[in-house]
This record gives C-alpha cells, sequence and structure tokens, in this order.
C-alpha cells in the first residue's frame, strides 16, 4: 500500500486525526495520495467503504480513482461516494428534498434552463432586455449563490437600482423554481448547505456516516462548496480572537484536501484560492504537507511552467524538480493561419507516430475555447487521424434532444414550467402563445400552477373553443403518458412519447434532409437511455433524466457529468492505439499525456482578449497556461498562427506573452518565432491555401457535390452553382445549420 510513495506523500497516507492539507505543485502526486489514502483506510485502518466520500473534479477522475482503490483492494469500493460536488448533493437532496419542500424527483435545471426562466421572469417584471440582459442577472445570481447569499440578503445589502431590481428577479426566479420543483446547478449546493444548517439532525446523519471526508482540486471549490466541507466534517476548533485553541473540534470527521493554488483556474465560477490560503486559519490544529518532487514531467518541460507561474505575483515561491532528465526541448510552430496550425499539429502526430510509435491516444490538444475545437475536426477528418472532442460536445443542446428531454421531465415533475411551455406546442397542435398567456394569467390569478391551470382550462375566461380543445387533448395526452410512465422503462417512454405526439412522424414525413439527422440524434438519445437501462435495470425515469442533466452540463460546470458518455464522444478507436483528444485547457485539468499541444497562443486568444490589462484576470490565464503546460509528460508544442479568421475577418494577434515568458533555449523553433501576418503571407508553404484573409485570393470554383467547410456554419454539401467566377452564387446544405446561399467571393468558405 506505501510502495511506490516518497517519505512525504507516505507520511499523508498514514496521517491520523487533524485535518490534513497537502498543497503542492502538479504532478506530484496529489491525486495519487489520495488513491493510496483510501486504499490504506480500507485495509489498514478497518475503514468501512461507506465512510469514504472522496470529491473529485470530474467524473471521469472519480472512475479512475474507484478503479485504481479497486486494484489495491478489490470490488469492496463500490460502496464509497467517490464523486464531484453535484453528484454528491443530487444523492443527498434525493433522499432528503421533502425536507426543504421539494419532491424527491425534482428536476435539474442546466445552465440553459435557468436562462430561459430568468428571462420569463424578467419578461414578467416588464424589464428592459438591453438595460437587464437576463443573461447578465442568471450569472450574477449564479455568483450570488456560490456565495450562500439568498435573496433576502440579497435584497439586505442591495444599494443601487440596479442590485435592487437584481435581487427583485433572484427572488420571483427562486419561487418559480420552487414552484417547478426545479434546482439550478448552485441550489444544489447551497441547498444542501441549507439542509445542514436548517436541520442538524440530518447534518449529524451524514457526519457520522462519512468518517473520511477527501477533496482533490481543493484550489477549486467555492465557498458554498468548501462550506459544505465545514458542515460534512462537524464542528470546527473554536480559537479565540488572537487565534488560541479553545476547544478542539469534538467528533469530526477526518478531512484531507489536496491542492495547487497555481492551478486555480475557475475565479470567474466563484472558485477561490481563499479556501487554499484560509485552511490553516479555520482549522487551526491543522497539518500541512508538501510535495516537491514532480514524476510527470521532463525538466525542460517543468523549467517551463516554473518560469511562467514565476510571473505571476500573488503567489507563494515553489521549489518543483523532477529527476527524469532534461529531456527533448519543447517545440515551437508559428503557422500562417489556423488551417495551418492544424495541419502542422496532424502532420506532427503522424510523423511521431512513424517515428517513435507514438500512439494517437498519447496526444492531447488543447485550446482556449470551445469554438477553437472545430478547425482541428475538420483536418483531422480530412487526414483521417482519430479523435474525441472531450467537453465540448453539445448534443444535449440540439432543439430535437431537448424538446424529448422536456416531455421526459414534464412526465416526471408536472410542475417544471420550462420544460412544459416548450413542447406545449411541439409538434404544433394549435395553441398558440395567445392561448398559452391566457392560461398563464389564469393560473396566477387562481394561485395554481400552470399544469393546474392547463387542466382547468375551460374556467380560463377569453379562451377560444379551438384553442382549448387543443389543451384538453394535450393534456389528455400528457396525463396517458404520465400513467405509463410509471411502469415503462426510460427508452420506451421516449419511443412512446415520439409516436404518441407526431413528433417522430413529422420528421419523418419532412423533405428536409436536416430532419434526418434529428431523427439520428432522437434515437441516440433513446440509445442513450437504453444504455442507462443496461448499467442499472432498476433505473428510474428520475435516476435518469438526472444523470443526463449532469452530463449534459459537463462542460460548463467544473465536475458535472455523471456517467453517461455524451455520444459525440464515442470514436472508434484506430489500429494503433486510442484517439487523439482535443480539449479546452479548463477540462484538461488532473490529466496527464505523454504529448501535449498547446495551440492558439497568441494575445487575445490565449490569454483571452478579455484579461488584457486586468491584472487579476491575466495572472489566471497564467495558472491556465501553467496546467496546459504541465499535462506534458515527454513532449509539449507550443503553436500560434500569425493570421486567424474569426467569423471570417481576419485577426493579427501578436505572440501570446506566455510564450516569451519560456526560457528561450529550451525551445526549438520550426519557423521564425516573430513571423508575422506579413511575412506568413509571402512566405505561405501551401499555395492551394486561400487567401481570404489577406484579399486578392483566387475565387474558388465549386460543383454540386464538393463538401465545404464555412467559418460560421461548419462542414457542408454544395447543392447548386449560379453564375460564374466572383459573381458564383453557391447553395450550401450545412445540415443542422440549414442550407444557405453564399457568395462564392466573399463567403468565409473552403472547400475540402
Ligand atoms: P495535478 O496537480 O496535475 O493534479 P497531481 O499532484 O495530482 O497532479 P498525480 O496525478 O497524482 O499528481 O501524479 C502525477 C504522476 O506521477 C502520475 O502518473 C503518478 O502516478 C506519478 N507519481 C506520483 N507519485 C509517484 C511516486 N512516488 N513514484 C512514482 N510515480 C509517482
Ligand atoms: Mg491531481
Amino acid at each position: 500500500m506505501l510502495d511506490g510513495l516518497n517519505p512525504q506523500q507516505r507520511e499523508a497516507v498514514i496521517h491520523h486525526g487533524a485535518p490534513l492539507l497537502i498543497v503542492a505543485g502538479a504532478g506530484s502526486g496529489k491525486t495519487r495520495v489520495l488513491t493510496h489514502r483510501i486504499a490504506y483506510l480500507l485495509a489498514e485502518r478497518d475503514a468501512r467503504p461507506s465512510e469514504i466520500l472522496a470529491i473529485t473534479f470530474t467524473n471521469k477522475a472519480a472512475r479512475e480513482m474507484k478503479e485504481r482503490v479497486d486494484k489495491l483492494v478489490g470490488p469492496r469500493s463500490a460502496a464509497m461516494w467517490v464523486m464531484t460536488f453535484h453528484s454528491a448533493c443530487v444523492r443527498i437532496l434525493r433522499r432528503e428534498a421533502k425536507r426543504l419542500g421539494f419532491p424527491s424527483g425534482f428536476s435539474i435545471y442546466d445552465q440553459a434552463d435557468s436562462q430561459r426562466l430568468m428571462a420569463m421572469v424578467c419578461r414578467e417584471m416588464d424589464l428592459d432586455p438591453k438595460r437587464y440582459p437576463p443573461r447578465s442577472f442568471s450569472a450574477q445570481v449564479s455568483n450570488l449563490k456560490n456565495e450562500l447569499i439568498d435573496y433576502e440578503s440579497a435584497a439586505d445589502r442591495a444599494g443601487s437600482h440596479l442590485e435592487k431590481t437584481l435581487a427583485e428577479a433572484y427572488r420571483a426566479y427562486q419561487r418559480r423554481l420552487t414552484e417547478a420543483g426545479a434546482m439550478d446547478f448552485d441550489d444544489l449546493i447551497m441547498l444542501t448547505v441549507n439542509l445542514f444548517q436548517a436541520f442538524p439532525d440530518v447534518a449529524e446523519h451524514y457526519r457520522r456516516r462519512f468518517r473520511h471526508v477527501m477533496v482533490d482540486e481543493y484550489q477549486d471549490t467555492n465557498h458554498a462548496q468548501y462550506t459544505l466541507v465545514r458542515e460534512l466534517v462537524g464542528h470546527t476548533a473554536v480559537t479565540t480572537a488572537d487565534g488560541e485553541v479553545v476547544r478542539e473540534g469534538d467528533d469530526r470527521s477526518e478531512l484531507c484536501v489536496v491542492g495547487d493554488a497555481d492551478q486555480s483556474i475557475y475565479a470567474f465560477r466563484g472558485a477561490t484560492i481563499r479556501n487554499i490560503m484560509e485552511f490553516e486559519r479555520d482549522y487551526p490544529d491543522a497539518r500541512t504537507i508538501m510535495l516537491e518532487q514532480n514524476y510527470r514531467s521532463t525538466q525542460n518541460i517543468l523549467t517551463a511552467a516554473n518560469a511562467v507561474i514565476s510571473r505571476n505575483e500573488s503567489r507563494k515561491p515553489k521549489n518543483l524538480w523532477s529527476d527524469q532528465g532534461a529531456g527533448p526541448k519543447i517545440v515551437g510552430y508559428v503557422a500562417d493561419n489556423e488551417h495551418d496550425e492544424a495541419m502542422f499539429v496532424a502532420q506532427e502526430v503522424d510523423k511521431l507516430a512513424d517515428d517513435e510509435g507514438v500512439a494517437p491516444g498519447q496526444v492531447a490538444v488543447f485550446y482556449r475555447t470551445n469554438a477553437a475545437s472545430r478547425v482541428f475536426e475538420e483536418i483531422f477528418i480530412r487526414t483521417g487521424l482519430p479523435y474525441k472532442v472531450v467537453g465540448g460536445v453539445r448534443f444535449y443542446e440540439r432543439k430535437e434532444v431537448r424538446d424529448l428531454l422536456a416531455y421526459l421531465r414534464v412526465l416526471a415533475n408536472p410542475g417544471d414550467v420550462v420544460s412544459l411551455r416548450r413542447i406545449i406546442n411541439v409538434p404544433k397542435r394549435g395553441i398558440g402563445d395567445r392561448a398559452e398567456a391566457m392560461v398563464e394569467a389564469f393560473a396566477s390569478r387562481e394561485r395554481i400552477s400552470f399544469w393546474e391551470g392547463l387542466l382547468r382550462a375551460e374556467e380560463a375566461p377569453g379562451l377560444a373553443t379551438r384553442s382549448l380543445n387543443a389543451i384538453k387533448e394535450f393534456t389528455a395526452l400528457l396525463t396517458e403518458l404520465q400513467e405509463k410512465a410509471e411502469g415503462v422503462p426510460p427508452a420506451a417512454l421516449a419511443e412512446d412519447v415520439l409516436v404518441s405526439t407526431g413528433y417522430r412522424a413529422e420528421l419523418e414525413n419532412s423533405e428536409d434532409p436536416q430532419d434526418e439527422s434529428r431523427l439520428e440524434n432522437l434515437d441516440e438519445l433513446i440509445a442513450v437511455a437504453a444504455e442507462f437501462e443496461e448499467a442499472d435495470p432498476e433505473g428510474t425515469l428520475v435516476q435518469f433524466l438526472e444523470q443526463v442533466s449532469l452530463v449534459a452540463d459537463a462542460d460548463q460546470i467544473p465536475g458535472g457529468g455523471a456517467g453517461v458518455v455524451p455520444p459525440g464522444e464515442r470514436a472508434p478507436e484506430s489500429a494503433s492505439g486510442g484517439v487523439v483528444t482535443l480539449m479546452t485547457l479548463h477540462t484538461a485539468k488532473g490529466l496527464e499525456f505523454p504529448v501535449v499541444f498547446l495551440t492558439g497562443l497568441e494575445d487575445g486568444v490565449f490569454p483571452h482578449s478579455r484579461s488584457l490589462g486586468e491584472p487579476k484576470e491575466l495572472e489566471e490565464e497564467r495558472r491556465l497556461a501553467y496546467v496546459g503546460i504541465t499535462r506534458a509528460q515527454q513532449r509539449l508544442y507550443l503553436t500560434r498562427a500569425a493570421v486567424r479568421s474569426s467569423w471570417g475577418a481576419p485577426s493579427f494577434n501578436p505572440a501570446s506573452r506566455f510564450v516569451a515568458e519560456v526560457p528561450r533555449d529550451l525551445i526549438d523553433w520550426r519557423t521564425d518565432p516573430e513571423k508575422s501576418a506579413w511575412s506568413a503571407a509571402t512566405t505561405r508553404r501551401e499555395p492551394a491555401a486561400r487567401s481570404r484573409d489577406t484579399g486578392g485570393r483566387p475565387v474558388a470554383s465549386y460543383a454540386p457535390g464538393d463538401r465545404v467547410t464555412h467559418d460560421k456554419f461548419g462542414l457542408g454539401t454544395v447543392v447548386s452553382v449560379d453564375g460564374m467566377a466572383e459573381k458564383a452564387k453557391v447553395k450550401v446544405d450545412f445540415g443542422a445549420s440549414g442550407e444557405k446561399t453564399l457568395m462564392a467571393a466573399y463567403a468565409p468558405m473552403e472547400k475540402l
């Protein structure tokens, strides 16, 4: 159990009693300590698996941790709770929801749902969306919740008119959520804290149960999560004003948290390194252990990472070292444009495979924003390089997928007003906006839910007979489905919904080619439900929806995802082993890869334009760079594009300052490191590359059937061409984005 650990790590694993904080740089074995500690607790200290709660950052990390503990102690580990904050809270809330006035089948609103609800609230309040943008209200309410500020406190502390309006919207939003029997993501944490604080017996129950609490990536917990941990562990010590411990916390659970302040990258979501800084103050008897040896990366990579992060002013200096030798130099590459950058990555991966037998599965490509994956995907498809996109898959945001989920959610919880109103006239059944508004007015006058309003629609004044009949048919249909929902498993129920509502027939009878892909997506969702049933034959509709809503938001919240693999993430493995992983820097946390490409290293891209001139945000971007660099085990590539087109307009970003912060002699430049847009234009390597960015290009000639890629609409197929050369108009079918007619000479489009 203690093999393969250095003395500090061993000390951390066997540490007993007082809270333990492990602060250490990337790759120093923090996560490994947690895994070994769990195994040690089970094997040597007679802990029962059910007494263990380990919070990880992603579900992937949770699965890996469980597997590793499995290897060390066998299948007993099944009863442990190894999961994200959100998943753990959902489990607790399902059991205790009634105490908070929620049904145990409460809905979970993801970011899109909660934004819709906030938009409804703002409309009801007659707020001008230009002055009071609902999205911004949504984000601010989220921040308040992360700080555990409820709407009453928000109202109390509101000074300006804007703050008062916000507090008012917060209150109305919360009321609507409660009426709908729904919680948003931030509620999951905040309501669990409220639950513990309002019901000491509940808190006591979980404290007794979880004798050992562990948290990985502790630097990214926000205030609400921090408080949750404190509540779970039990009373902290009581101290006098000058810090003397008067009374030790009695009967506390054992707490072990690990983190690295240099890797705090979620400040924008209310995560705060204050938690690390103040740990010692809040737990005065805490032990702190530092780890200094990095086992992940070569010295060159580590030196680069240290050089970059040392530019941050607000940090404690660290001394991270590796005994793996210098390793190959870091490779630098300045591409002419973003296509050239992706092409370089693809060619380099091929070369590594040929020359050194590196499998695609050992390679990761990181970028700053989700949208950047598109060009890599297109080039990888073109060159036949197998890949998967982690985290950026927006399958669950597609309209038809959300529609079907909305039906299922209404069946599980008819109070779910956002879902109900989404599908009330989908497919069209003659319930117009006016009828909907009348029912709403009626329901709010009668103080009943919208669903009850529909059920009693004949009492609503002014409704046309046609609308009334349509509403009656709709409620009859839903009531019938609700009865079925009791006994039918999710996949069959979903199919039933599609058939009985006419949704499937409408798509099947359509001439629109897009509707075919819509049908595929719906079938894919049913396949996800079938997979869920296979994994858990007892699984209920509510549990299925819960898994889906957690996974659907996996890329929006740290640690989302609950075990269902989003369909888009399945990729065929190549014969030579695995596929290249494409992901944003934020999702890369905690992972490691033999070969890493850090792309888009341009000021304005990474660091992100919004951080330029904002010293605090710039420091956060630099921590993100540190996270990216320290994922690499053996080889690191730093790339950028001299010209990048954003929405068709070229931008000429200077090199990222982070590259300049890496000592020059560590980098082997494959191009002129100072290459600019101007020199790129004259040293273009690929004469075929279209120079729409620099003007004066030849106009590509298109023919029906040609595959094209458009900066905004993505991949498409040419349907027809009208006119010649500069005057040519091309009609292209972009699948989900629809059919567009474009001017060949001006559209940011390329032939594949
Ligand atoms: P991060 O900050 O990126 O999350 P970490 O501190 O959690 O990193 P780990 O992922 O636990 O680091 O460890 C990094 C790598 O080093 C892993 O491959 C791990 O197995 C290995 N490792 C850690 N400690 C040792 C050790 N004592 N001997 C050999 N390998 C080790
Ligand atoms: Mg880790």
